[in-house]
């Protein structure tokens, strides 16, 4: 049994999909939570009534993730209302495809900020009250596009792959301080980000992965409650694949 009473987390993009379905289940766990959001108040005060309904101390951040005050703020914002942070999920993260000959160059940047340069600043502010605690668990939403690639993605797989290599030298750096740092790589989830796929597309996804079907938020959401316990305190530098089979290494 997972057990987080205690514990504080912060979770980038929680408002949503994934990141939403990590707050959840990390307070079930026993974890009060701080999550970031960019803008949907909506989405971001659904989260945040979850999290109480299950008893929990929540704290609803709107802020840019490629804005490195904002994350020095939520950080900040969680250790003034919880007094620690104990787990940082970088789950923030947006697609802008195109095939490489005509990506904009704002295309590239904007998928390269938010979902590689953004975990960076969130890491490095959690970083300095985990190295003072001796205790961390740093977890980040890669993707199977920066295992194996993705034609007209080549902005999300860089970035993806970006965090694979991001992840590893931050657990390398604070292995000796008690501070695990590891990658998720989800296959394809069914969340806001895959619902605009075309029908036809969607098919191939799932004729592509073994199991045959599309993932669900929570069964990321449980790599992510794993990684972040006391039990994967021997775990460190590794990416954990949860895609129904489609991407093997
Ligand atoms: P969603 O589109 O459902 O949710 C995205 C979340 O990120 C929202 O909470 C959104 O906030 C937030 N967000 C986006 N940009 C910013 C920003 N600049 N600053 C702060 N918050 C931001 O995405 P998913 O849940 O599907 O994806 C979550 C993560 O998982 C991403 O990193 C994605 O790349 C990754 N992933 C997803 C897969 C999938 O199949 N869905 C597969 C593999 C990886 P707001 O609600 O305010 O817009």
């Amino acid at each position: 049994m997972i057990d987080l009473n205690g514990k504080a987390a912060i979770v980038t993009g929680g408002s949503r999909g994934i990141g939403r379905a990590s707050v959840v289940r990390l307070a079930t766990q026993g974890a009060d939570v701080a999550f970031s959001y960019r803008g949907n108040e909506r989405a971001a005060a659904e989260t945040r009534d979850a999290v109480e309904a299950l008893g929990r101390r929540v704290v609803a951040y709107r802020g840019d993730v490629t804005d490195p005050s904002a994350a020095n703020a939520l950080v900040g914002v969680a250790l003034e209302t919880f007094g620690r942070v104990d787990i940082l999920v970088n789950s923030a993260g947006i697609t802008r495809d195109d095939l490489l000959m005509r990506m904009s160059d704002e295309a590239w940047h904007a998928v390269l900020e938010t979902n590689l340069t953004g975990a960076f600043y969130a890491t490095r502010a959690v970083l300095r009250p985990m190295l003072r605690a001796r205790r961390g668990r740093i977890v980040n939403i890669s993707s199977v596009a920066g295992q194996a690639g993705n034609a007209g993605q080549a902005n999300y797989s860089a970035a993806k792959a970006g965090l694979i290599g991001l992840t590893k030298a931050t657990a390398r750096e604070v292995a000796s301080r008690g501070i695990t740092c590891n990658a998720v790589a989800p296959g394809f989830v069914l969340t806001e980000l895959t619902e605009v796929l075309p029908e036809s597309i969607r098919e191939g996804i799932r004729s592509a992965t073994p199991m045959g079907r599309f993932g669900a938020p929570e069964e990321v959401a449980n790599a992510v409650a794993f990684l972040c316990s006391d039990e994967a305190a021997f775990i460190t530098g590794q990416v954990l694949a949860v895609d129904g089979g489609l991407v093997m290494m």
